[in-house]
Protein backbone atom coordinates (compact mmCIF):
# COMPACT_ATOMS: atom_id res chain seq x y z
CA UNK A 1 0.00 0.00 0.00
CA UNK A 2 1.50 3.78 -0.57
CA UNK A 3 1.97 6.04 1.98
CA UNK A 4 1.70 9.69 2.20
CA UNK A 5 5.53 9.53 2.69
CA UNK A 6 6.41 7.43 -1.29
CA UNK A 7 4.32 9.92 -2.77
CA UNK A 8 5.65 13.22 -1.19
CA UNK A 9 9.40 11.49 -1.53
CA UNK A 10 7.93 10.83 -5.76
CA UNK A 11 6.24 13.73 -6.03
CA UNK A 12 7.76 17.16 -8.39
CA UNK A 13 5.26 19.04 -8.31
CA UNK A 14 2.93 19.28 -5.01
CA UNK A 15 -0.31 21.45 -4.75
CA UNK A 16 -2.55 21.92 -1.66
CA UNK A 17 -5.73 22.72 -1.05
CA UNK A 18 -7.56 23.10 2.53
CA UNK A 19 -10.03 24.69 4.27
CA UNK A 20 -11.27 25.32 7.81
CA UNK A 21 -9.86 22.11 9.19
CA UNK A 22 -6.45 23.25 9.01
CA UNK A 23 -6.95 25.46 11.38
CA UNK A 24 -9.04 23.50 14.33
CA UNK A 25 -5.77 22.56 16.13
CA UNK A 26 -5.08 26.83 16.22
CA UNK A 27 -8.32 27.18 18.15
CA UNK A 28 -10.20 28.17 14.84
CA UNK A 29 -13.62 26.08 14.85
CA UNK A 30 -14.70 25.01 11.29
CA UNK A 31 -18.41 25.19 10.20
CA UNK A 32 -19.42 21.88 9.01
CA UNK A 33 -17.14 19.23 11.01
CA UNK A 34 -18.33 17.52 14.35
CA UNK A 35 -17.27 20.13 16.28
CA UNK A 36 -17.98 23.01 13.94
CA UNK A 37 -19.69 26.43 14.28
CA UNK A 38 -22.87 25.54 12.93
CA UNK A 39 -23.68 22.80 15.06
CA UNK A 40 -23.13 24.01 18.12
CA UNK A 41 -24.25 27.99 18.98
CA UNK A 42 -25.63 28.39 15.38
CA UNK A 43 -27.59 25.33 14.67
CA UNK A 44 -30.45 27.07 13.56
CA UNK A 45 -28.36 29.50 11.56
CA UNK A 46 -26.41 28.59 8.38
CA UNK A 47 -22.96 29.72 7.49
CA UNK A 48 -24.55 30.88 4.15
CA UNK A 49 -27.17 32.92 5.47
CA UNK A 50 -24.76 34.78 8.02
CA UNK A 51 -22.35 35.35 5.83
CA UNK A 52 -23.83 35.96 2.99
CA UNK A 53 -23.77 39.43 0.82
CA UNK A 54 -27.30 40.27 1.23
CA UNK A 55 -27.19 39.76 5.30
CA UNK A 56 -24.16 41.88 5.44
CA UNK A 57 -25.72 44.97 3.62
CA UNK A 58 -29.34 43.88 5.51
CA UNK A 59 -28.18 43.85 9.40
CA UNK A 60 -24.84 44.64 9.72
CA UNK A 61 -24.40 44.98 13.39
CA UNK A 62 -25.57 41.38 13.39
CA UNK A 63 -22.72 40.91 10.80
CA UNK A 64 -19.88 42.36 12.79
CA UNK A 65 -20.90 40.92 15.92
CA UNK A 66 -20.80 37.46 14.60
CA UNK A 67 -17.63 38.33 12.11
CA UNK A 68 -15.45 39.54 15.71
CA UNK A 69 -16.85 36.72 17.64
CA UNK A 70 -16.50 34.00 15.40
CA UNK A 71 -14.20 34.58 12.54
CA UNK A 72 -11.58 36.72 14.05
CA UNK A 73 -8.46 35.02 15.69
CA UNK A 74 -5.90 37.42 16.46
CA UNK A 75 -4.17 35.39 18.53
CA UNK A 76 -3.95 31.83 17.13
CA UNK A 77 -0.53 30.62 16.15
CA UNK A 78 0.34 28.52 13.52
CA UNK A 79 0.02 24.73 14.11
CA UNK A 80 1.56 21.49 12.79
CA UNK A 81 -0.44 21.70 9.36
CA UNK A 82 0.93 25.07 8.86
CA UNK A 83 4.40 24.30 9.41
CA UNK A 84 4.75 21.03 7.75
CA UNK A 85 2.87 23.05 4.83
CA UNK A 86 5.96 25.93 5.08
CA UNK A 87 8.92 23.33 5.37
CA UNK A 88 7.27 21.24 2.66
CA UNK A 89 7.70 24.70 0.17
CA UNK A 90 11.14 25.35 1.89
CA UNK A 91 11.85 21.33 0.28
CA UNK A 92 10.83 22.96 -3.15
CA UNK A 93 8.48 20.29 -4.15
CA UNK A 94 5.49 22.44 -2.88
CA UNK A 95 4.60 24.87 -5.96
CA UNK A 96 1.11 25.96 -4.69
CA UNK A 97 -1.30 26.67 -1.77
CA UNK A 98 -4.80 27.24 -2.16
CA UNK A 99 -6.50 27.87 0.87
CA UNK A 100 -10.26 28.99 1.85
CA UNK A 101 -9.51 29.94 5.28
CA UNK A 102 -9.04 33.83 5.83
CA UNK A 103 -7.20 33.23 8.86
CA UNK A 104 -3.72 34.25 7.11
CA UNK A 105 -1.99 31.70 9.56
CA UNK A 106 -0.33 30.34 6.21
CA UNK A 107 1.27 33.21 5.26
CA UNK A 108 2.21 33.91 9.51
CA UNK A 109 4.12 29.83 9.03
CA UNK A 110 5.83 31.60 6.25
CA UNK A 111 4.96 29.93 3.01
CA UNK A 112 4.90 32.46 0.17
CA UNK A 113 3.13 30.83 -2.59
CA UNK A 114 -0.20 31.31 -1.06
CA UNK A 115 -3.62 31.64 -2.63
CA UNK A 116 -6.15 32.73 -0.34
CA UNK A 117 -9.11 32.61 -2.65
CA UNK A 118 -11.89 33.46 0.04
CA UNK A 119 -9.67 36.57 0.94
CA UNK A 120 -8.19 37.55 4.24
CA UNK A 121 -9.04 39.12 7.44
CA UNK A 122 -6.00 41.09 7.56
CA UNK A 123 -7.37 43.21 4.80
CA UNK A 124 -10.53 45.29 5.04
CA UNK A 125 -11.73 48.24 2.73
CA UNK A 126 -13.86 51.39 2.67
CA UNK A 127 -16.80 50.56 0.42
CA UNK A 128 -16.76 54.13 -0.45
CA UNK A 129 -13.24 55.49 -0.82
CA UNK A 130 -11.44 52.39 -1.20
CA UNK A 131 -9.12 53.36 1.85
CA UNK A 132 -7.57 50.16 3.25
CA UNK A 133 -7.31 49.39 6.91
CA UNK A 134 -5.50 46.65 8.49
CA UNK A 135 -6.89 43.71 11.28
CA UNK A 136 -5.31 45.77 14.15
CA UNK A 137 -7.88 48.48 13.14
CA UNK A 138 -10.60 46.61 12.60
CA UNK A 139 -9.82 45.07 16.05
CA UNK A 140 -10.25 48.86 17.69
CA UNK A 141 -13.61 49.28 16.36
CA UNK A 142 -16.47 48.79 17.55
CA UNK A 143 -20.54 48.30 15.76
CA UNK A 144 -20.14 48.43 12.11
CA UNK A 145 -17.04 50.29 11.35
CA UNK A 146 -16.77 53.31 9.42
CA UNK A 147 -13.84 55.09 8.06
CA UNK A 148 -12.65 58.12 9.34
CA UNK A 149 -11.97 59.84 6.03
CA UNK A 150 -15.61 59.54 4.26
CA UNK A 151 -17.63 58.24 7.14
CA UNK A 152 -18.31 54.57 4.29
CA UNK A 153 -18.70 51.68 5.73
CA UNK A 154 -15.69 49.20 5.78
CA UNK A 155 -15.77 45.81 4.28
CA UNK A 156 -13.23 43.00 5.48
CA UNK A 157 -11.87 41.80 2.11
CA UNK A 158 -13.23 38.33 2.57
CA UNK A 159 -15.56 36.50 0.27
CA UNK A 160 -18.90 36.07 1.91
CA UNK A 161 -21.44 33.71 0.26
CA UNK A 162 -23.31 35.52 -2.80
CA UNK A 163 -19.86 37.06 -4.12
CA UNK A 164 -17.15 35.78 -5.91
CA UNK A 165 -13.76 34.46 -4.77
CA UNK A 166 -10.75 36.54 -5.86
CA UNK A 167 -10.05 36.17 -9.98
CA UNK A 168 -6.48 36.45 -9.48
CA UNK A 169 -6.42 34.06 -6.33
CA UNK A 170 -9.15 31.52 -8.35
CA UNK A 171 -6.60 32.10 -11.57
CA UNK A 172 -3.93 31.11 -9.72
CA UNK A 173 -5.04 28.29 -7.86
CA UNK A 174 -6.41 26.90 -10.67
CA UNK A 175 -3.00 27.05 -12.32
CA UNK A 176 -1.02 25.53 -9.60
CA UNK A 177 -3.33 22.74 -9.51
CA UNK A 178 -3.55 21.99 -13.37
CA UNK A 179 0.61 22.54 -12.92
CA UNK A 180 1.10 19.53 -10.27
CA UNK A 181 1.55 15.64 -10.11
CA UNK A 182 0.27 15.29 -6.74
CA UNK A 183 -2.38 17.43 -5.01
CA UNK A 184 -3.40 17.29 -1.61
CA UNK A 185 -6.72 18.34 -0.22
CA UNK A 186 -6.88 18.82 3.41
CA UNK A 187 -9.69 19.53 6.25
CA UNK A 188 -12.27 21.08 3.76
CA UNK A 189 -15.87 19.72 3.67
CA UNK A 190 -16.19 21.15 -0.24
CA UNK A 191 -19.27 22.39 0.49
CA UNK A 192 -18.66 25.88 -0.79
CA UNK A 193 -18.74 26.56 -4.39
CA UNK A 194 -16.89 27.78 -6.43
CA UNK A 195 -14.12 27.12 -4.74
CA UNK A 196 -14.36 22.92 -4.63
CA UNK A 197 -14.26 22.92 -8.45
CA UNK A 198 -11.00 24.12 -8.39
CA UNK A 199 -10.59 20.68 -8.16
CA UNK A 200 -11.88 19.55 -11.96
CA UNK A 201 -8.52 21.27 -12.95
CA UNK A 202 -6.30 18.26 -11.43
CA UNK A 203 -4.93 16.03 -13.70
CA UNK A 204 -2.08 14.65 -12.01
CA UNK A 205 -1.11 11.26 -10.40
CA UNK A 206 -1.73 11.35 -6.60
CA UNK A 207 -5.14 12.74 -4.92
CA UNK A 208 -4.45 12.60 -1.01
CA UNK A 209 -7.84 13.41 0.51
CA UNK A 210 -6.39 14.10 4.73
CA UNK A 211 -10.15 14.54 6.46
CA UNK A 212 -12.08 13.47 9.39
CA UNK A 213 -14.84 13.14 7.87
CA UNK A 214 -15.87 11.76 4.40
CA UNK A 215 -15.48 14.08 1.10
CA UNK A 216 -16.90 14.34 -2.24
CA UNK A 217 -12.89 13.96 -3.63
CA UNK A 218 -12.42 10.77 -2.00
CA UNK A 219 -13.77 8.60 -4.98
CA UNK A 220 -11.08 9.99 -6.92
CA UNK A 221 -8.23 9.49 -4.51
CA UNK A 222 -5.87 7.28 -4.69
CA UNK A 223 -4.56 8.03 -0.52
CA UNK A 224 -7.04 8.72 1.99
CA UNK A 225 -6.21 9.66 5.29
CA UNK A 226 -8.77 9.89 7.95
CA UNK A 227 -6.44 11.31 10.99
CA UNK A 228 -5.54 14.97 12.08
CA UNK A 229 -3.83 16.68 9.35
CA UNK A 230 -0.51 18.06 11.45
CA UNK A 231 0.16 15.14 12.30
CA UNK A 232 -0.26 12.99 8.90
CA UNK A 233 1.90 15.84 7.14
CA UNK A 234 4.40 16.36 10.27
CA UNK A 235 5.04 12.58 10.16
CA UNK A 236 5.17 12.02 6.38
CA UNK A 237 7.49 15.06 5.83
CA UNK A 238 9.76 14.21 8.50
CA UNK A 239 9.98 10.22 7.02
CA UNK A 240 10.70 11.33 3.74
CA UNK A 241 13.40 13.58 5.26
CA UNK A 242 12.10 16.52 4.10
CA UNK A 243 11.34 18.56 7.43
CA UNK A 244 14.00 20.69 7.47
CA UNK A 245 13.81 23.77 9.85
CA UNK A 246 14.31 27.71 8.42
CA UNK A 247 17.86 28.77 7.53
CA UNK A 248 18.20 31.00 10.02
CA UNK A 249 20.71 33.17 8.50
CA UNK A 250 18.33 33.12 5.02
P1 LIG B 1 -15.88 22.92 6.70
O1 LIG B 1 -16.13 23.40 8.09
O2 LIG B 1 -17.06 22.82 5.80
O3 LIG B 1 -15.17 21.48 6.75
C1 LIG B 1 -14.03 21.23 7.53
C2 LIG B 1 -13.64 19.76 7.41
O4 LIG B 1 -12.38 19.57 8.04
C3 LIG B 1 -14.64 18.81 8.07
O5 LIG B 1 -14.97 17.77 7.16
C4 LIG B 1 -13.85 18.24 9.29
O6 LIG B 1 -14.13 16.89 9.55
C5 LIG B 1 -12.41 18.38 8.82
N1 LIG B 1 -11.44 18.59 9.93
C6 LIG B 1 -11.52 19.49 10.95
N2 LIG B 1 -10.40 19.47 11.70
C7 LIG B 1 -9.58 18.51 11.16
C8 LIG B 1 -8.29 18.03 11.48
N3 LIG B 1 -7.56 18.55 12.50
N4 LIG B 1 -7.76 17.02 10.72
C9 LIG B 1 -8.47 16.50 9.68
N5 LIG B 1 -9.71 16.94 9.31
C10 LIG B 1 -10.25 17.94 10.04
O7 LIG B 1 -14.75 23.87 6.09
P2 LIG B 1 -14.54 24.40 4.59
O8 LIG B 1 -14.77 23.30 3.61
O9 LIG B 1 -13.25 25.11 4.58
O10 LIG B 1 -15.73 25.46 4.36
C11 LIG B 1 -15.95 26.54 5.28
C12 LIG B 1 -15.83 27.94 4.67
O11 LIG B 1 -15.74 28.95 5.69
C13 LIG B 1 -14.57 28.11 3.89
O12 LIG B 1 -14.65 29.17 3.00
C14 LIG B 1 -13.61 28.43 5.04
O13 LIG B 1 -12.41 28.96 4.71
C15 LIG B 1 -14.43 29.41 5.88
N6 LIG B 1 -13.94 29.28 7.27
C16 LIG B 1 -12.67 29.70 7.51
C17 LIG B 1 -12.10 29.54 8.74
C18 LIG B 1 -10.66 29.98 8.91
O14 LIG B 1 -10.22 30.90 8.22
N7 LIG B 1 -9.89 29.32 9.77
C19 LIG B 1 -12.84 28.95 9.79
C20 LIG B 1 -14.16 28.55 9.52
C21 LIG B 1 -14.70 28.71 8.24
ZN1 LIG C 1 -13.69 56.01 3.05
Amino acid sequence: MKTLTDILMRAKRVAFFGGAGVSTASGIPDFRGTDGLFRREYAELTPEMILSHSFFFLHPDVFFDFYRRYMLHPEAEPNAAHLALAALERSGKLTGLVTQNIDGLHRKAGNRLVYEIHGTVHENRCLDCNRFFSLDWMLQTEGVPHCPDCGGVVKPCVTLYGEAPDPYAMTGACREISGSDTLIVAGTSLAVEPAASCLSYFHGRELVVINREETPADDKATLILRGDIGEALESALREAGLYRQPDAFR
